[in-house]
């Protein structure tokens, strides 16, 4: 379609970004492929880290924060998007710009939403990690679940884990406690590991939910 575009036109055809909320507030650089500037003088941009709201640094990943200054009807102050992108490295671009910019990644200009993370004891968990390190995990069976409770006035992780064996679960307590480092040493936050034998969690196809909050 692209191709068709520019043929037909002759013109080179360049990328613009925008949200429902904010209306469009990105281009493509023309000399840079893959960076957008943001359109400073109509909108006020920020990259903040999405676990403490502080600015990060140029060529950092952040949460895209705007502040509109020409919407009618429905000001937005600091609106984050729940997008979160990484910001070029350079102050100052080949076309000359000195604006904000967006840098394309291997996943697009927007990396991943956020509203996917969930907040535990002030750290940002994102349950694909977790899901990550359970199955490799060698005695990983087929479900897991991550439960998020409420103990006391604590926070806590639960995962359960399905086993592929059909030992004993005493047999894993040694697994158990590796694991549990594991998770504590990636993720920077204590979760408690349990072990299920197998063919004991409802199958995710059956419309099961794999991320419970029961806070
Ligand atoms: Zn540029």
């Amino acid at each position: 379609m692209k191709k068709k575009i520019e043929e037909l036109w002759g013109a080179r055809q360049k990328e613009r970004i925008g949200s429902t909320e904010t209306g469009g507030f990105a281009f493509e650089c023309p000399e840079s492929p893959g960076i957008y500037h943001i359109q400073e003088g109509f909108l006020i941009a920020e990259l903040v880290n999405p676990a403490n709201d502080q600015r990060v640094e140029p060529g950092e990943e952040g949460e895209l924060v705007l502040t509109p200054l020409y919407r009618n009807g429905m000001p937005l102050l600091r609106f984050k998007t729940g997008n979160l992108v990484k910001s070029a490295k350079e102050a100052r671009c080949r076309c000359g710009r000195n604006y904000l910019s967006l840098e394309e990644t291997d996943h697009g200009i927007v990396i991943r939403r956020l509203d996917k993370l969930l907040k535990i004891r002030g750290v940002l968990i994102d349950p694909i990690a977790i899901e990550n390190i359970v199955r490799q995990f060698e005695w990983f069976g087929e479900e897991y679940r991550i439960l998020f409770e409420k103990k006391g006035e604590m926070d806590e992780i639960r995962v359960q884990i399905e086993l592929k064996d059909q030992k004993e679960l005493k047999e894993f307590e040694k697994a158990r406690l590796n694991l549990m480092e594991e998770l504590k040493r990636k993720l920077m936050v204590r979760i408690d590991v349990e072990f299920i034998p197998f063919g004991k969690l409802a199958r995710f196809e059956e419309k099961a939910k794999r991320i419970i909050d029961l806070r």
